[in-house]
């Protein structure tokens, strides 16, 4: 028997977010985006529409998918819930900041005083608003990247934003994560089942990681 694959469109989202402290500085998260882009190639590899919402990266767009660039967790929000509604699946890569400041000065902060003071608010949680709003069609995936508790703390996620998978990456592995061209992860289901894979190429990885979320779609 041939199965015929199902075409579907993918909605991932890579890289870190900057949140504007003054009109020169920024708070941002270690990311390359270099994951999201191996799982945007793998994705349009495999023949499915593909949408990359990424903050800023130094790596080129992907061939064959349409990407759209933002700085802030806001302007990403604004972006992934536009396009969420037409996906299938949903992975969200990307390493979305936590905190943003809450009153960004028009002009550069001059160095004057010894120290400094910001006040931050939370950024809103944007892989959580799209589990609340989670059709029966769509498949949602989550990164966790822990420095301890990896598998514990990836499931407590899973659970709390209503996702379909996982993938937790421990922090601080020497040549693996952030900004390196290798990871090691493992994925957790829904439904229980845990898949921890081997160091591999992030592109590898990708591959594993697409295969697996869109098995049973
Ligand atoms: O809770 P934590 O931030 O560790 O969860 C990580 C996952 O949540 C990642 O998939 C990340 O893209 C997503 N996230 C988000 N919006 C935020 C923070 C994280 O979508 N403000």
């Amino acid at each position: 028997m041939v199965r015929v694959m199902r075409k579907l469109r993918i909605l991932i989202t890579a890289g870190p977010t900057r949140e504007p402290i003054d009109p020169v500085r920024f708070i941002s998260n270690r990311s390359s985006g270099k994951m999201g882009f191996a799982l945007a190639e793998a994705a349009r590899k495999a023949g499915h529409d593909t949408i990359l919402v990424s903050g800023p990266v130094s790596l080129p767009p992907p061939r064959g998918v349409r990407l759209t660039a933002v700085e802030t967790a806001d302007e990403m929000r604004r972006a992934v819930l536009r396009e969420a509604r037409h996906a299938n699946l949903i992975i969200m890569a990307a390493a979305v900041a936590d905190y943003t400041p809450a009153e960004p000065a028009r002009q550069k902060i001059k160095k004057n005083a010894p120290t400094l003071r910001l006040l931050l608010r939370k950024t809103p949680d944007i892989l959580q608003e799209l589990g609340k709003r989670k059709t029966s069609a769509q498949t949602l995936v989550g990164f966790a990247a822990e420095t301890s508790l990896v598998l514990p703390r990836a499931r407590a996620k899973l659970i709390a934003k209503n996702l379909d998978f996982i993938v937790a990456n421990r922090v601080g592995i020497p040549g693996s994560g952030f900004e390196s061209t290798h990871n090691l992860a493992t994925v957790l289901a829904r439904d229980g089942r845990r898949f921890p894979f081997p160091r591999l190429t992030k592109r590898r990885l990708a591959g594993c990681l697409l295969t697996l979320f869109t098995k049973s779609m």
